[in-house]
């Protein structure tokens, strides 16, 4: 790194490395955890802007995945360590923004992941009755910025795509309200899932059962519902040269393939609800009438040899009422740093930032600016895949350590008195303790582990009673 100010020439030796954090999902406290266990004297505050920890885990893992949402058990060790300082409820971008934490802290480390929908361009994905898979996973994993309710009107529902959260969206909309009531749901959403009106579920892939972005152990779990028939067409199994290549390749691909064979040459049972998994059906259009969603037209398409598929002109028309398009979660752009609009990343090299024309610098490292996670490399894989990514940044942050800017105020106290002199109120890792024991209780004459607060206000009062919200 280049042209680089150090206003505090302590930062190497005399006090300890003085690092932000900013977003408290997997990806944040894995580099906490790496910053500690590297051995250097570090000292981090991690920012989150919802009240309590954990990101996705919290917001975007199904409920009915309690042993993933066991993973917060494993986080809590990093969090309780005393290096480590949990300030919640601030939003970087307006409570703090850069210039600020550039004041309090020698490097900083973004790892604020994605919570949107990519985009769809079809006709008709606009119509009432088209959603994207985001917007209904925050809802039923009760985020408090989302509506309380969610229109569950539809017997037919579509689910576009082949990935991990097309198979929980599909599964939350095929069981029943009831079955999904010893989970920690909120009242608000069980309420809702009790309408929901669902009798069929259409999954639909562009391509083949070699190309399902599934994971298998996600998708043989749909069947475990006593009111979930999977069915699968025959006609949909289908290999090409390269997909039987892509078997032989990856055991994964091939348990996929394995599974949706043996379902498709099963029986039809009796189950109520039933979940179709299509395959070689291109969304084409959504049907609408009186601006709501009436139908899907689909292209069939064919393997063209390369493990893509080709369209074959022939269209299908399907019976839905609503749509949900599941292909894939988005970032959002970062306050003061370069974002990549495709990629929908951070521009950075081994997750140091690198500065494009937005920002000062461009083509260069900007100085003791990192990311990690879902805004490094795009909102694939999962849980533990950003631990490997948090080494990998973390590495490179204390390789560039002697040429840090270095903070201008680094004490602990400082980055507090701000936040406090602006009034601004925040949440603390004690508070989780408090949001987590109050959301226990709520569970507990029900039997169920937990009930989810939603309201943010609920989750500030449990976390810090007495403080102003
Ligand atoms: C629907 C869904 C289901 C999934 N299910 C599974 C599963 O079953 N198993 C599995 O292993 N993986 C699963 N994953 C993947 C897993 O959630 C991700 O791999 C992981 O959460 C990515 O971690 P992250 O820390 O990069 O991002 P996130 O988890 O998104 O965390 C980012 C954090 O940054 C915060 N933040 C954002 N902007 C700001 C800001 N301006 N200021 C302050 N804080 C901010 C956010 O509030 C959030 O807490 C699932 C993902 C989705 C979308």
């Amino acid at each position: 790194m280049t042209d680089q100010n150090t206003s505090d020439t302590s930062t190497t030796d005399s006090r300890p490395l003085r690092v932000a954090v900013v977003g408290a999902g997997p990806a944040g406290i894995y580099a906490s955890d790496a910053l500690m266990k590297s051995g250097v004297d570090v000292s981090i505050d991690l920012f989150e802007r919802m009240p309590a920890p954990f990101g996705l885990i919290r917001y975007g893992v199904a409920p009915d995945h309690p042993r993933i949402k066991g993973i917060i058990t494993a986080l809590h060790k990093v969090l309780d360590k005393p290096q480590v300082r949990l300030i919640g409820n601030i939003d970087y971008g307006s409570d703090i923004t850069l210039d600020d934490l550039k004041r309090f802290y020698d490097a900083v480390i973004f790892s604020t992941g994605a919570n949107a929908d990519r985009a769809l361009s079809i006709p008709g994905i606009d119509l009432e009755g088209s959603y994207g898979a985001a917007d209904f996973v925050s809802w039923y994993d009760g985020h408090p910025d989302v509506p309380r309710t969610w229109p569950l009107e539809a017997e037919k529902v579509a689910v576009l795509g082949v990935g991990n959260v097309a198979l929980d969206v599909a599964r939350v909309l095929a069981k029943t309200g009831d079955e999904l009531l010893p989970t920690e749901i909120p009242a608000n959403v069980y309420e809702g899932l009790k309408q929901n009106k669902a009798l069929e579920v259409h999954v639909f892939g562009r391509r083949g059962p070699a190309q399902a972005k599934f994971t298998p152990l996600e998708l043989r779990e749909l069947d475990h519902s006593p009111n979930i028939e999977v069915i699968v067409d025959p006609e949909d199994i289908d290999y090409d040269a390269a997909s039987e290549d892509a078997r032989r390749n990856s055991k994964q691909v091939d348990m996929v393939a394995n599974t949706l064979q043996d379902w498709a040459i099963r029986d039809v049972g009796s189950r109520p609800h039933k979940l179709f998994l299509h395959f070689f059906e291109s969304p084409h259009e959504v049907l609408g009438e009186d601006g709501k969603v009436v139908g899907l037209r689909t292209e069939r398409t064919e393997l063209d040899g390369t493990g893509n598929v080709r369209g074959t002109g022939k269209y299908n028309d399907w019976d839905v009422q609503a749509v949900y398009r599941a292909v894939g979660y988005l970032s959002q752009n970062i306050a003061k740093l370069p974002f990549d609009e495709q990629a929908g990343t951070v521009p950075n090299e081994a997750g140091r930032v690198v500065a494009d024309d937005t920002v000062e610098g461009k083509g260069r490292f900007m100085p003791g600016t990192y990311v990690t996670g879902w805004i490094k490399r795009g909102p694939v894989g999962l849980i533990g895949h950003t631990k490997g990514d948090a080494n990998e940044t973390v590495a490179n942050l204390l390789e560039d350590r002697p040429d840090l800017p270095g903070a201008e105020d680094p004490r602990e106290e400082a980055v507090i008195e701000f936040l406090e002199g602006k009034g601004t109120p925040y949440t603390t890792w004690e508070g989780w303790y408090r949001l987590d024991a109050h959301e226990r209780a709520l569970g507990e004459p029900e039997g169920r582990e937990r009930v989810k607060v939603v309201e943010r206000a609920e989750m500030f009062e449990a976390s810090e009673p007495g403080k102003k919200a």
